[in-house]
């Protein structure tokens, strides 16, 4: 049975209806002429999203977990060494691919909750006066703790040391709903996903790649077939894929575009904020506190909340699910049972996130939690109404 609920986690996002239409299509001809009339404007108009204009976006059938592989093995060579921070399970699953692929991590641990530990960074970089580092991984928003990390701080590190370490940058829950700058912040490999600020489906892996990148794919001796960039961006270039591209979810992307256009980049921004900003005055509200640990690190996409000691978070959600057919984030890794997660990116408003709201303090207080019924709904609906005039249009408000 279909649920009408919106669901609450990080990724896969609600599909607005208009997404869903414009994936109905039939199959067509790939290899036809006229097939460049499709991609070639949906490669332009991702640029402005990666904050690009001197590199390129590729697309491969795969999800985020792809989009790292692609990044890794088209720019490495087994052996590199390779600068990374352990802070959060998607941080944690991208050292396990690099390991994977024979890569040499050496990781920097920080508290789940914190980001990219920057000036640890700082050390190792400027202590690497051979330049054995040949690449520098961050999460820009840590989607298991609800962290966002600053990434120009992390350029900064490496122009400081004079480094020329790649910089791989996992943007997987924040391209598309938060700023992201690949050219000023200097990102050499950005990857994102279909199904998380695009509303579409999985099934995309969405890398934005640096001219430095495109050069390191000439040395890199990582295996890789189904992932090479060159064939992908040698077919892109003459209007095709080196195999069958997803018609459906191409279509879908070429819409997400034109909404996310349509809105205003810097409005799909402050909207995110906004609906971030009411759904943390409820957490305070209800007495609890972030994952994250600082108001700097809040993640405008995704929230992760600690459970008070003695509850476990994973019953919560299992409950809200099971209950009122809502989905919210499970803890994951070292978080796991302390942390739940309302994820709040792609479409999403104030109104749903007030249904969201609503609906945890309901599974809350059914589990006799120390929380007010109400009280985080009220606290939210406040700074909405508080806010609500910066988001109506001007005309539609006279
Ligand atoms: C969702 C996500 C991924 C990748 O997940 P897939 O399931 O492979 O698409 C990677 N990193 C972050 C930060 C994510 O949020």
């Amino acid at each position: 049975m279909s649920n009408p609920n919106p669901i609450f986690i990080p990724g896969p996002t609600n599909i607005p209806e208009r997404l869903r239409r414009a994936m109905d299509v039939a199959s067509r001809d790939h290899r036809a002429p006229d097939f460049v009339d499709l991609i070639r404007p949906v490669f332009e108009n991702l640029k402005p999203v990666f904050g690009t204009s001197a590199g390129q976006v590729v697309l491969f059938p795969a999800t985020g977990t792809g989009g790292w592989e692609a990044a890794i093995t088209n720019t490495l060579s087994p052996g590199d060494t390779v600068l990374a921070a352990r802070h959060g399970m998607f941080s944690q699953r991208w050292i396990d691919l690099c390991r994977r692929h024979g890569l040499d991590m050496r990781v920097f641990e920080a508290p789940w909750g914190e980001g990219v530990p920057v000036e640890a960074f700082a050390k190792a970089l400027a202590a690497d006066t051979d330049h054995r580092i040949k690449a520098v991984l961050a999460t820009h928003n840590e989607t298991a703790t609800g962290v966002r990390s600053d990434i120009a701080a992390v350029r900064q590190a490496l122009t400081v040391a004079d480094h020329p370490a790649l910089l791989c940058v996992d943007g997987v829950s924040s391209i598309g709903s938060l700023d992201f700058r690949m050219d000023e912040w200097g990102v050499d490999l950005a990857v994102a996903g279909s199904q998380k600020g695009f509303m579409l489906p999985a099934g995309l892996a969405i890398v934005g790649v640096s001219p430095k990148a495109r050069a390191a794919m000439e040395t890199a001796t990582c295996p890789r077939a189904f992932f090479d960039m060159r064939d992908m961006m040698a077919a892109n270039a003459a209007g095709s894929f080196p195999y069958t591209p997803s018609v459906p979810l191409l279509c879908g992307l070429r819409e997400s575009l034109a909404m996310l256009a349509e809105e205003g980049r810097e409005a799909v921004h402050a909207r995110h904020h906004r609906i971030a900003e009411g759904v943390r005055r409820a957490v305070a509200a209800w007495g609890l506190s972030l994952c994250a640990r600082r108001p700097a690190l809040y993640s405008d996409t995704v929230t992760a909340i600690l459970v008070p000691d003695g509850y476990d978070a994973g019953a919560l959600v299992a409950h809200a699910y099971t209950r009122y057919g809502v989905p919210f984030g499970i803890g994951l890794g070292d978080v796991a049972g302390t942390v739940f997660r309302i994820g709040h990116l792609g479409q999403m408003t104030d109104v749903m996130a007030l249904s969201g709201l609503a609906t945890a303090e309901m599974a809350m207080v059914d589990l006799g939690y120390p929380i007010t019924l109400g009280s985080g709904v009220a606290a939210a609906q406040a700074y909405y109404r508080e806010t609500a005039a910066h988001a109506v249009p001007a005309a539609a408000a006279a």
